[in-house]
């Protein structure tokens, strides 16, 4: 709010804050159509990423210290940024203060925003906020915003020496990244020009945990072999694993797997932690479900949760080559559902972990629409690539360093995007 500024009534549901009968008549329809059911999340043009980051932000299951203090995981709920009110969802997206000044000067005023009787991200998404800028529209602009904030946020709070970026500096950021997507959405779609993408297994970040699944799957028996591994920051050897299982589709023995991998990760503490898959209907269908997958699905989606939400990246075949190697292994077992446990490497996997260890990459050509798609499941190679350009084209701060197999990984970026349970 501005200093001596007085208070003025201010109708929410009209950008303008002016009471009109036709906003009403627009939130009964849109009440009736859609109730509190955020479904129009999913048909947004935006990011993967962004949609299920705003799904959570719709059931209030962000993170922020609110929800942790009532999850009982942390004992102050105050905002770590401005620790002048509790960090609710709404606090630290739409009125924390330099996110207020970020509104504020675009003409909004978020209070009103936030303190109608329907859901803030209702309210959000049904403005029209003209942006002054050529393609670009609220709708776009929005998701972005949230998501940007959000990643200032863990920005400041995991990194206490930075300091927030100012609102102007961040509404750039954000402008940028939106005309980046459209760009890239738009000359994907019918874009089958490819690009040499390095294919390499990445370290997880400092103190990160990666467990990387597999499956392997025999169709004249309806066998399948289930295999993975966990390594640490240092790519070094955690533990592996392996079991054979009656199947009916390689995708169940794929979800299989990750419910498997996910167990034992649980079981063992390997927090945190990040998974990579190399069957991209595996995080498919984690949010969207299968109706033949339901309890795997669920179950995983529970250990998910039980494990803090990590993120579930796409990684190509070429890198998931010890996690295959331990499915192919799994096939080989003689008896059926009988787990083996490996804490030491295997002795033909040597040479597997020792490669990937040494960040040993290949090349591999993949059409710029494939590698969009890719991207928005987490896909490390093509978010490399994706750096490198952005990199090239501004100055402006990227979100994963993982240009180097040896830097360290920037853990934000892995904390701020998790797999949306809800
Ligand atoms: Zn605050």
């Amino acid at each position: 709010m501005r200093e001596n500024a007085c208070d003025t009534p201010y109708w929410g549901l009209n950008s303008n804050g002016i009471f009109t009968i036709k906003s009403i008549q627009n939130l009964l329809a849109s009440n009736n159509k859609t109730d509190y059911s955020f479904q129009w999340i999913w048909s947004l043009n935006t990011l993967h990423k962004i949609k299920h980051f705003l799904w959570l932000c719709s059931h209030n299951r962000l993170p922020t210290n609110s929800y942790l203090h009532h999850l009982g995981i942390i004992t102050d709920p105050s905002c770590p940024i401005c620790h002048n009110a509790v960090e609710s969802t709404t606090h630290t997206l739409l009125e924390c203060h330099l996110v207020k000044k970020l509104w504020l000067d675009m003409g909004l005023n978020m209070y009103h925003i936030a303190n109608t009787h329907s859901h803030w991200l209702h309210n959000l998404h049904n403005l029209d906020i003209p942006l002054y800028k050529n393609k670009i529209t609220w709708k776009d602009f929005y998701p972005f915003a949230l998501w940007y904030i959000w990643l200032q946020r863990n920005h400041t709070v995991f990194r206490s020496n930075n300091p927030m970026t100012t609102p102007s500096t961040l509404f750039q950021l954000i402008m940028v990244r939106v005309s980046e997507f459209k760009h890239l959405s738009t000359a994907s779609a019918h874009d089958s020009s490819k690009i040499d993408i390095r294919i390499l297994w990445f370290p997880p970040p400092v103190n990160f945990y990666k467990l990387n699944i597999d499956g392997a799957f025999i169709k004249k028996d309806q066998t399948g072999g289930l295999g993975g591994v966990i390594r640490d920051s240092n790519g070094s050897w955690v533990f592996g694993f392996c079991k054979k299982i009656i199947a009916f589709s390689h995708t169940l023995v794929e979800l299989q797997a990750f419910e498997l991998g996910l167990q034992l990760a649980f079981e063992r503490g390997m927090i945190p932690l990040e998974i990579e898959t190399d069957l991209t209907e595996v995080i498919e269908f984690l949010h969207h479900s299968h109706p033949i997958y339901l309890s795997v699905l669920d179950s995983c989606r529970s250990l998910l949760r039980r494990l803090g939400n990590p993120m579930v990246r796409h990684h190509f075949r070429q890198a998931n080559k010890l996690a295959d190697f331990l499915a192919k292994e799994g096939c080989n077992i003689s008896v059926i559902n009988y787990l083996v446990v490996l804490v030491a490497p295997p002795e033909k996997a040597n040479i597997i972990l020792r490669a990937d260890k040494d960040g040993v990459s290949s090349t591999r050509s993949i059409s710029l629409s494939t590698c969009t798609k890719l991207a928005t499941l987490g896909n490390l190679s093509v978010m490399e690539f994706d750096n490198h350009i952005n990199r090239n084209a501004s100055n402006i701060v990227t979100t994963t360093n993982a240009s180097n197999n040896n830097a360290t990984r920037d853990a934000n970026s892995i904390i701020s995007i998790p797999l949306v349970i809800s």
